[in-house]
């Protein structure tokens, strides 16, 4: 506070008194006037730079408008330099043209005698902008009138812009709640209190003003109610920020949707709130599902069998190998700690590989369809040998594999492997028919201890054809030696191919002759393969791998092919004298080929062979056994003019009924038969058993595997007509054949 001088008047004279309190006299009236003008002098001096001092601008302007006074702060403000640069002219050109009427009506107020407050813009003698907030009271001059009006003003630029960035941040923010997609909703007091669009539509509500003011909880399915309730405290109270959590809300119509939901601590008014986000991700989740449901899918069409809906190969590997890794776990811990400890010894298992005998005949002969329900059938006959814990897959086309596990002892596999074997034995019904089909089976034990899925199933598949080639029991047990026969077989498979397409393979020839004229009455065909290390092969070792690889169907016509073209020329040259038959097997897998007719018709037109000289022999036990297809081809295959015979007749189950039935016109006796001629009578009723047989059914008999002179007379006197056999000759090459021909076939 400034304390000014306070003066005593007198008629002529007054005293003064400072402020420490001395007084003074003025001497004189002109003395006394200068003294009060220098007073006032700097009274004003000391008012001015009060003013000047002073933070807010100070003006003084004049009832018409102009600027009368106006301290520094004021004159920074307008951008002035020098109280000269805007004294004396009218305020109103320093303000923002859009405030100008308001700050000339709040003027005119003010003159009027009024006091208040205006916020208006300056536009400072530089050009810059301001915010100006004024508060202003009339001025009034020694008499009390009014005569100016005295303003104290506020630059309010700074927090103006603040204010304005507020606004602008606020805007912004609301405008990215109504337009963001995810639903934003704000909760206080459990119940709705701000919506945005994209929440009432997840809600299912028309608009946001439907949901404010309802309860949250209405929207949450039941099962997450509690969950909901303990977020909103732990918001509440904890001030503590929700993770993203997926559950499931209601719609406003009871619709269960999914969503993810994310919340935050929010201020309501001074009250705790909730911040919510929500995001409808039904539809993700229904996509996941339906994901789900592929992988499913496709996991069921990458590890089960269509058809029967059995595991497949890949599944029966994978949970194999989980069994080879427990047992070899529990092997680790049993060495670690002493038996005793564990009561009962680590489990064993097996593996059975499962293969139908003929399968392929029965497929071609009863058609595809049966072919499945015959392996649909059998797949039910398996479960019922086999127990809970077993686990039985199709790892081929008619190839099962089953895993028997726990397994106490080698017999108990035996003991499964003997009723699926006596099981499948029974005839199947298939479409009014009854269908017969063996089993071959193999079996490879725990015990091995091999440490590869595939490596166990591969012993038991060589095991099965192992089992098949034996052929003494239903099953053979793998034995860890027979890898090295294994891998032997797959060698000579892959020569053979190559054999075939090279073509390594002969055609030799056997001399079939008259025991009545002793004569030479034709040939039968034998393939021969000079291995180019192993030398040769014979036949019982490659045909045999030759009819479970298919590669039988090319070596059979080859040989037909081969032998009807040299048969062709013998006959040209010996047709004249007498005729020469040409003996040709003929696989039984072959019978199934429906193309078989056509392919010997080809062959019989290109060689020119005399049709009735041809004769195709079928093995008695490749018979399938099917009735009707068989005779349907075999009836085919005697429309071409040629004859049939089967071969080693008595080894097979041709029954007589069946026999008569079939165009069949020689019966070849099986050389064990022929061979045990001289040893035991039983043979020797055989023989003259099929001969009178084959005398009875109209055909006629040829043994086979002649050797001595003695089985020779035999055979004449059981009226046998023709005989082969190496007492006559071994089966020989082309040329040597020719010169037989040459030496004893002439008359
Ligand atoms: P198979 O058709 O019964 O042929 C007769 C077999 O007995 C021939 O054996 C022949 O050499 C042999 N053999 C003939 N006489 C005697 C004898 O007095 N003593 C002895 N110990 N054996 C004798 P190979 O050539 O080894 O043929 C064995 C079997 O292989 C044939 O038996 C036949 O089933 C099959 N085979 C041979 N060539 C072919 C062919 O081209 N196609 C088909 N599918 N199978 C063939
Ligand atoms: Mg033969
Ligand atoms: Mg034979």
């Amino acid at each position: 506070m400034i304390a000014f001088p306070r003066l005593k008047m007198s008629k002529f004279r007054f005293s003064a008194k400072n402020n420490e309190g001395s007084t003074f006299m003025l001497r004189s009236e002109s003395e006394d006037k200068k003294l009060i003008q220098t007073m006032l002098c700097e009274s004003r001096t000391r008012l001015q730079s009060i003013l000047d001092n002073e933070p807010e601008c100070v003006k003084l302007v004049s009832i018409d408008g102009i600027l009368l006074e106006m301290n520094q702060a004021g004159l920074a403000m307008v951008e002035a330099k020098c109280l000269e640069e805007v004294m004396g002219k009218f305020v109103i050109d320093l303000i923002h043209p859009e405030d100008r009427a308001a700050f000339q009506e709040f003027h005119q107020l003010v003159s009027e005698g009024k006091t208040g407050k205006l916020q208006f813009r300056i536009l400072g003698l530089g050009g810059g902008l301001r915010w100006m907030e004024t508060h202003s009271l009339p001025w009034r001059n020694f008499y009390g009138d009014i005569v100016g009006v005295l303003s104290i003003t506020r630059n309010l630029t700074e927090s103006k812009q603040i204010e304005q960035a507020l606004m602008e941040s606020e805007e912004r923010y609301r405008q990215l709640v109504e337009l963001c997609p995810n639903g934003i909703f704000i909760e206080c007091e459990g119940k709705f209190v701000f919506v945005n669009r994209a929440a009432a539509n997840i809600f299912g509500a028309a608009n946001e003003a439907a949901l404010i003011g309802k309860p949250i909880l209405d929207f949450v399915h039941p099962d997450y109610r509690e969950i909901v309730l303990e977020l909103l405290r732990q918001i509440r109270e904890e001030k503590k920020e929700a993770p993203l959590l997926e559950e499931k809300l209601l719609q406003l119509n009871g619709t269960v949707i999914d969503v993810e939901i994310a919340a935050i601590p929010f201020n309501y008014e001074g009250k705790p709130a909730a911040q919510v986000v929500i995001r409808d991700i039904s539809e993700r989740q229904a996509a996941l599902r339906d994901r789900k449901r592929a992988e499913e899918q496709l996991r069921y069409y990458a590890f089960y069998d269509p058809l029967t809906g059995l595991p497949n190969r890949a599944l029966f590997l994978e949970q194999l190998e989980k069994l080879i890794d427990v047992q070899q776990k529990d092997t680790g811990v049993e060495a670690k700690y002493s038996i005793a400890n564990f009561p009962s010894p680590s489990p064993q298992f097996a593996v059975l590989f499962l293969d139908l005998n003929r399968f392929q005949i029965v497929k071609y002969s009863l058609g595809h369809q049966l072919a499945d329900e015959l392996i649909i059938a059998t797949a039910k006959r398996l479960q019922t040998c086999l127990r809970s814990t077993d686990f039985v897959a199709l790892v081929g086309l008619d190839e099962f594999a089953i895993i028997l596990s726990p397994l106490s002892e080698k017999q108990e596999a035996i003991d499964i492997a003997n009723c699926i074997y006596q099981t499948l034995q029974l005839p199947f019904k298939l479409d009014g028919r009854e269908v017969y089909v063996t089993a071959s089976i193999g079996i490879a034990l725990s015990a091995i201890g091999y440490d590869r899925p595939e490596d166990f199933l591969q012993a038991a598949d060589t095991a099965m054809h192992t089992c098949k080639r034996i052929k003494q029991a239903p099953y053979a047990v793998f034995e860890p030696e027979w890898h090295v026969g294994a891998l032997k077989l797959l060698e000579l498979e892959t020569d053979l191919r190559q054999a075939i397409q090279r073509r390594d393979l002969q055609v030799y020839y056997q001399p079939i002759v008259s025991l009545k004229s002793g004569r030479i009455s034709g040939f039968e065909a034998l393939v021969r393969w000079e291995h180019p290390t192993r030398g040769f092969v014979p036949p019982s070792e490659f045909i045999p791998l030759a009819e479970e690889t298919g590669l039988i169907g090319e070596i059979d016509r080859f040989v037909l092919r081969e032998a009807c073209r040299q048969m062709g020329f013998w006959q040209r040259a010996f047709l004249a004298e007498v005729p020469l038959t040409l003996s040709v097997n003929l696989s039984g897998f072959q019978l199934s080929q429906l193309a078989l007719v056509e392919q010997i018709d080809q062959v019989l037109g290109e060689t020119g062979i005399q049709r009735s000289t041809l004769k195709l022999e079928i093995t008695e036990s490749k018979l399938s056994g099917n009735m009707v297809s068989e005779k349907t081809m075999l009836d085919r295959l005697k429309k071409l003019g040629i004859q049939l015979a089967i071969d080693d007749f008595g080894t097979g189950y041709s029954s007589l009924a069946r026999l008569h039935q079939l165009p069949i016109d020689t019966l070849k006796i099986d050389r064990s038969f022929v061979t045990n001629l001289g040893v035991d009578s039983e043979s020797l009723e055989i023989v003259r058993t099929i001969i009178t047989l084959a005398h009875s059914l109209e055909m006629d008999a040829i043994a086979e595997g002649v050797e001595t002179p003695q089985q020779l007379a035999q055979l004449q006197a059981l009226q046998c007509e023709y005989g082969q056999g190496y007492f006559f000759s071994k089966p020989i090459a082309s040329e040597t054949a020719w010169a037989l021909l040459n030496r004893f076939h002439l008359p």
